[in-house]
């Protein structure tokens, strides 16, 4: 028998070791799992899920947690002893309030409402989906009652942010809109400034992937401790600390989506390689959080891989895979089509500026669904009301309306969206401390030099995993609370440049 800590560390371990098992098998599931597995899967991830569950809500475990507070009372706050320990407390008592029918009812209206969500989108109709939703609904106030809030269920849902709440979001969503919709309109006088015909044509698969695994490696995600294999939609996961495994997907047709989702999932899985490997196997082997793990995947993709000094960099070894399809258009050219803006329907073909805007609109909607101001009935008239307000385009179906994105299938996953748009917020707010620190790193960018960014990132930001909550993370490494007029700052600059508004 060791210590309380060590007896603590011993059960972490083996819950730690059944989500392991359990994120290969769904990793397996979005990658090579032929259709006849699926069935009998579900109840391998059921079982596990459940055991891992029942072990880290145990007494066991409250007890050993008392045990280890007593021990590490006076250790340094950022030890990951302490560490261990508070953000275990924090995760335990929560999951504990969670009563484990609710957690079954929860699983079982995702499973019944996942593939209705498919057939309902497949046919525009949004009644045959409702009566789903209204149960997650009810069943996502449930959770909330049973983590228990103040006086918005939405607070309670946000513990995946923790710190975060919706009047802060509420604040931070204003002061977007504010700043995005003239915005837009003021690119929308000037569409034409941008051409992204390039970006269209006839690119052979082989080729693309090949580029965009050469520029994820030299931005430093390890092949040796990670994978890309291709599923439908995109996705990281990571095992171990040397096991942080990539999913892709391709177009023949449309360049970008290769090129970008690729160098998405590589911030995420540069983060996830980037953890200290002294805290695997505990809850703290995990990103600070999803707004967190989002703002890295985003300062890869967006303020990195869509910044001009990075196609100086790449644009000619792309155009040398594809000359006579990019033959018209330089690196000058190719910066630009890749930054287009234009309002659209579809959230995740969303350009940079538009996104969030998106993000907004489901925001406000889960949130009067949870307080009582929108009836499930009323959501596509709201959808479409508020997309013409925010956007000027108008959805003709729910298929592009309410019914696009697949998560409100699932009964865990209302009040998950705001994580995209305080990853935008807090990449901006990351990128003004990293310029600060690196005031070359433009020129670094272009010559291909990666290096140093990523050591900044590693040191001050992925090595501390989820040891700190976003807001601690924050103030440490810029000195300040979140701020979205960085991430507003970025966007005038940049896109009042490209299309010659200033
Ligand atoms: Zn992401």
């Amino acid at each position: 028998m060791g210590s309380g800590l060590d007896q603590l560390r011993e059960v972490l371990g083996e819950v730690s070791d059944l989500q392991e098992a359990i994120r290969v098998l769904l990793w397996d599931q979005e990658t090579y799992l032929p259709a006849g597995g699926f069935e009998g899967r579900g109840a391998v991830l059921s079982t596990l899920g459940r055991r891992a569950h029942d072990l880290f809500v145990s007494d066991q475990v409250t007890r050993q947690l008392e045990a280890a507070e007593a021990e590490v009372s006076s250790l340094d706050f950022d030890s990951d002893e302490a560490s261990l320990v508070r953000v275990t407390r924090r995760d335990q008592e929560r999951e504990r309030r969670i009563p484990s029918e609710l957690v079954g009812e929860m699983a079982e209206a995702s499973t019944a409402a996942a593939p209705v969500w498919r057939e309902a989108r497949e046919k525009s109709d949004y009644a045959m989906f409702a009566p789903h939703l209204a149960r997650n609904v009810e069943l996502s106030l449930r959770r909330a009652e049973a983590i228990g809030f103040e006086s918005r269920p939405f607070d309670a849902l946000l513990f995946t942010e923790p710190g975060m709440t919706t009047s802060q979001l509420e604040v931070i969503f204003v002061g977007l809109k504010e700043a995005i919709v003239p915005l837009v309109k003021k690119i929308a006088a000037k569409a034409d400034a941008v051409d992204a015909s390039c970006l269209q044509g006839d690119f052979p698969e082989g080729p693309q992937l090949g580029f965009v695994n050469t520029v994820i490696k030299s931005l430093g995600y390890s092949f040796e401790q990670g994978r890309m294999d291709i599923s439908t939609h995109p996705f990281m996961i990571g095992m171990n600390p040397g096991d942080v495994r990539l999913t892709n997907r391709v177009s023949r047709d449309l360049l970008t989506m290769a090129i970008f989702g690729g160098i998405h999932e590589s911030g995420h899985g540069i983060y996830g390689q980037g953890i200290s490997a002294a805290l695997a196997r505990t809850p703290l082997w995990e990103g600070a959080s999803n707004g967190v793990h989002e703002s890295q995947s985003r300062l890869y993709e967006n303020l990195i891989g869509r910044s001009r000094p990075f196609w100086k960099h790449w644009f000619g070894e792309l155009q040398a895979l594809f000359p006579k399809q990019l033959a018209k258009v330089d690196a000058e050219g190719f910066y630009r089509a890749v930054n287009r803006v234009a309002p659209s329907l579809i959230r995740v073909e969303a350009d940079e500026v538009t996104y969030n805007l998106h993000i907004l609109l489901r925001f406000e909607i889960e949130n009067d669904l949870l307080e009582g101001r929108l009836r499930v009935e009323d959501v596509p008239d709201a959808w479409n009301a508020k997309m013409v307000e925010y956007l000027g385009v108008e959805p003709p179906n729910a298929a592009e309306g309410s019914l696009q994105d697949i998560h409100w299938s699932f009964a865990g996953e209302l009040a998950s969206f705001p994580a995209y748009s305080l990853g935008n917020l807090i990449s901006a707010q990351l990128l003004a401390a990293i310029r600060k620190d690196l005031p070359d790193l433009d020129d670094q960018v272009e010559a291909g030099e990666f290096g140093p960014l990523l050591g900044w990132l590693r040191e001050r930001v992925h090595r501390h995993g989820r040891k700190f909550t976003p807001a601690e993370l924050l103030l440490r490494v810029t000195g300040q609370e979140l701020d979205a007029r960085y991430w507003v700052a970025y966007a005038e600059r940049k896109f009042g440049e490209l299309y010659g508004l200033n």
